[in-house]
């Protein structure tokens, strides 16, 4: 999502932060107020200070500040290509500052690694990418939350000496355990509200994601240790690996990108090309049957002419979403450029061949051609209206099965090509699947028109 032009701080009643939704907003700042109440408090009633806490505080909050000055130029690219990102490397010192310090010098901790981890990563993208300041705070909040969390789960188990005893183990492993569960159900409950679609929570929270979090935590919890034991400079050996799990992130998302259709979120069309060619291969060596489905949107030059690009856009991104939802998730669906967009369906049941993707495609046609019912919900703005029939956006499709109709990706393109013209030529709005039909007589003086 990107944020609008900023605003100046002291225009409070234009802040972004009240134009999302309003349940949102009640857990957003349900959140944050509990994390400043446990600040407040914790700061009313200071813990004893002592030298080893002190040098501590300053060591951990240095290794945080030095960490994003060390990797702000890969994050600086990270967060300008991420849209979603859950896991933040520096909970190395997060986590660490939760089992060494008090709960309010953890947070403290927190505060300023993050607001300096604003300051040099997060502003210096520009408007309109850069993410409005609700969405880190709301991060630096659950992360707060997170620490109190993990040295209440230290304290209600008193393990005595973390490091080096069974219980202090266990300990270790319950508050890492805690730490991680408080914070990612904060970022993903919110996730959940904000998108009906759960198919983001799985993208957000796949295998990935827990291990690398997991590795990190690891990573704080074997920091703390050394730390404690030896003191500050230890906490430089924790920069390779930090940078090397930066890394991985990185390059992971920008292999996503690269994949990626950026107006629609869908596959591009080299991407789904070579994901569709490998899963037409692996059909094969199954023997299960295929199918591909070309969709091409009805007389979407006159949506351009009529409400102007940027309705267009929308109207696209809203077509991609009904695809995502109504598909399965091992359904490849790309996006092949214009208004076209192309399905493999790689596991069909395989009983009635090509009635089976027939009625697949019927289904896609009717959802997307604006059953009320169907479209309610799977657009924001002003599609939502368009899809409930005022305008009647409809689409064609055409499709081909394999290895019915052909057994390459070249022929299975050109029969669903040439039916999806069959589809517009028999009026729009309307399925063919496979070779052949009968081509419907024509009005006289009417001329077959090109899609
Ligand atoms: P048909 O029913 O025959 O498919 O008619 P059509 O108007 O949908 O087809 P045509 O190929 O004549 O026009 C496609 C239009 O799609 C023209 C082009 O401006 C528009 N288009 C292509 N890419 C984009 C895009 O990324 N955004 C928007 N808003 N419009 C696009
Ligand atoms: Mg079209
Ligand atoms: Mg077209």
């Amino acid at each position: 999502m990107a944020a609008a032009l900023p605003v100046p701080f002291h225009r409070v009643s234009r802040w972004p932060v009240w134009s999302i939704p309003p349940r949102l907003l009640g857990a957003v700042l349900a959140v944050e107020l509990l994390a400043l109440c446990l600040i407040v408090a914790g700061a009313l009633n200071p813990p004893p200070l002592d030298h080893r806490t002190l040098v501590l505080l300053i060591t951990l909050v240095v290794a945080g500040v030095a960490h994003t000055e060390i990797v702000s130029g890969v994050e600086r690219v990270r967060r300008y290509t991420a849209e979603t990102h859950h896991v933040n490397l520096t909970s190395v010192w997060t986590f660490s500052s939760a089992l060494l310090l008090p709960p309010v010098l953890g947070a403290l901790v927190v505060v300023i690694v993050y607001t300096h981890l604003y300051v040099r990563v997060l502003r210096p993208v520009p408007p309109p990418d850069r993410r409005p300041v609700f969405r880190e705070v709301f991060n630096a909040a659950t992360v707060v939350l997170a620490v109190h969390a993990a040295a209440g789960m230290l304290a209600a188990t008193r393990p005595g000496e973390l490091y080096g005893t069974l219980p202090g183990t266990v300990a270790l492993a319950l508050a890492l355990l805690t730490y991680t569960v408080v914070n990612t159900c904060l970022v993903l409950g919110v996730v959940a509200m904000a998108s009906p679609d759960t198919r983001i929570l799985r993208v957000l929270f796949t295998g990935d994601e827990v291990v690398l979090e997991l590795a990190t935590l690891c990573l704080g919890a074997l920091t703390a240790g050394a730390l404690a034991a030896t003191g500050p400079l230890v906490a430089s050996l924790a920069v390779p690996p930090i940078l090397a799990l930066h890394r991985t992130i990185l390059v992971r998302q920008l292999r996503e990108r690269a994949d990626t259709d950026a107006k629609t979120g869908l596959l591009n069309h080299a991407a789904w090309h070579l994901r569709g060619s490998h899963a037409l291969q692996d059909a094969e060596r199954e023997r299960r049957p295929a199918a591909l489905l070309i969709l091409d949107l009805d007389h979407f030059k006159e949506i351009n002419d009529t409400h102007g690009h940027l309705y267009g856009d929308q109207v696209l991104a809203a077509t991609a979403r009904v695809l995502r939802e109504e598909l399965r998730d091992h359904d490849l669906v790309g996006r092949f450029g214009g208004e076209e967009f192309v399905v493999l369906l790689p596991r069909l049941s395989g009983h009635d061949g090509h009635d089976e993707v027939r009625q697949i495609a019927e289904r896609l046609r009717r959802r997307v051609s604006g059953s009320p019912s169907a479209a309610r919900g799977a657009v924001d703005g002003p599609p939502d209206g368009l899809y409930r029939g005022g305008l009647g956006i409809t689409v064609s499709i055409g499709g081909a099965v394999f290895p019915a109709d052909s057994t390459a990706m070249t022929g299975l393109l050109e029969v669903a090509d040439a039916a999806l013209y069959d589809a517009k030529r028999a009026g729009r709005d309307t399925v063919r699947v496979g070779r052949r039909f009968p081509v419907p007589e024509q009005a006289p003086g009417q001329v077959p028109d090109q899609h």
